[in-house]
């Protein structure tokens, strides 16, 4: 699973890092960012629930093959 957050996009709501905060946290400017080594999810369901929570839809997710 690839997580990329749109930071030109996030307005810095919070509801990311609200749903599911083992994977968002908020940066020093109140924007969205992954915790380290949770870039990939950590296989977490809340993921894509956080994705739909984000009111400007700044979280895409996408399967990676490997
Ligand atoms: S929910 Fe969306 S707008 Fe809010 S901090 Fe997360 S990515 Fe940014």
């Amino acid at each position: 699973m690839h997580i990329d957050i749109d930071k030109d996009v996030c307005i810095g709501a919070g509801q990311c890092a609200l749903t599911a905060p083992d994977v968002f946290t908020q940066d020093d400017d109140g924007y969205s960012a992954l915790l380290p080594g949770h870039e990939d999810g950590a296989g977490s369901p809340l993921v894509r629930e956080a994705a739909r929570a984000c009111p400007v839809s700044a979280i895409t997710v996408s399967e990676t093959v490997s």
